[in-house]
């Protein structure tokens, strides 16, 4: 069985255009299937697995029944109404191929770069003058190979690359592509090691390692952290993330405050995560965080999905 690494072709679980989040100026986000990391606050859950799996939206069920007649697993049930028996379920897709209103499809679809890249590039007239392709996921490093076909296609065609990661990936695999992206957006959880873990299921030695090998070159980059309500906020972990990025003669942090966008995603899933249902931050609480991270000497700037940046 191959490895992701290992193939040329890609899980993609959503292509999305005249994206205006994902760097600068209109953009294509491509959302690659597969990450390392299992962040609790993860916006994205569908994302995260690297083989492709069910996703059942029951709003859009009309009790058919259609799905259950055709699978051949016996894997949907309607006893508490229509819900998927995940633990016999082998993600064969038929039930997705009969469902008449699409409430079961498969998390990701397969493309090869060329194939990518032909959708990619029929966005191209909005990408003037500034905007581009960026790449997300899950995590998009985790397509090492894959990238390095699809990545000289767009820069043949001159199209801006951005990247966003959370640093967790296998650097000489990488380091190729790297080479050929734009800008990067490095998204740090936690400074210390055990709260990276118990946050993220891994620990953050080879993810800060690999911000110091992209530092050194010298890509333009955005260092930026998600931040999470009682979770990574607290001040120590404030001020010793803008310690470090001193350290590191980096002048600023992005901070991405929390929001419940991807939480009504998890019960489409197979996944044993749980929304956290955190409360968003205030106006006042997030100028409190960005004041923790500018009194170390570090521009905090933040990013609120409905307003634009700020800067403390
Ligand atoms: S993906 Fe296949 S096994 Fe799973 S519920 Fe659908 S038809 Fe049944
Ligand atoms: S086929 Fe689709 S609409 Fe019909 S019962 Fe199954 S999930 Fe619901």
């Amino acid at each position: 069985m191959p490895t992701v690494e290992e193939k040329t072709a890609a899980l993609v679980s959503d292509l999305q255009r005249f994206s205006i989040h994902d760097g600068p100026g209109i953009r294509t986000t491509v959302f690659f299937k597969g990450c390392t990391l299992r962040c609790q606050w993860c916006q994205n859950p569908e994302t995260l697995k690297f083989e492709n799996e069910l996703v059942f939206s029951s709003e859009r069920c009309i009790a058919c029944g259609d799905c259950a007649k055709n699978c051949p697993n016996h894997a949907i049930k309607f006893d508490h109404g229509p819900h998927i028996e995940f633990s016999v379920c082998k993600n064969c897709f038929t039930c997705a191929d009969a469902c008449p209103s699409r409430a079961l499809e498969p998390a990701g679809k397969e493309y090869g770069a060329e194939a990518l890249a032909t959708e990619l590039l029929k966005d191209r007239e909005f990408y003037q003058p500034e905007g581009g392709v960026t790449l997300s996921g899950g995590e998009p490093f985790s397509q090492a190979k894959f990238l390095l076909e699809l990545l000289p296609i767009l820069k043949r065609e001159k199209i801006h690359i951005t990247a966003e990661t959370c640093g967790h990936f296998n650097y000489e695999a990488v380091l190729p592509s790297l080479k050929m992206v734009d800008l990067i957006l490095f998204d740090l959880k936690a400074l210390n090691p055990d709260l990276h873990q118990r946050l993220t299921g891994k620990d953050n030695e080879l993810i800060l390692k690999n911000l110091r090998r992209i530092l050194d070159l010298k890509i333009p980059h955005q260092i930026r952290m998600p931040l999470i309500p009682g979770l990574n906020d607290q001040e120590s972990e404030l001020k010793g993330i803008a310690e470090f990025l001193k350290s590191l003669g980096e002048p600023e942090l992005w901070l991405l405050p929390y929001h419940r966008l991807g939480e009504s995603k998890l019960k489409k899933l197979n996944t044993e995560m749980k929304p956290l249902g955190l409360k968003s931050y205030s106006e006042k609480d997030l100028r409190s965080k960005a004041g923790i991270v500018a009194a170390c000497g570090i521009t905090a700037r933040t990013f609120n999905f409905s307003v634009p940046p700020s800067t403390f």
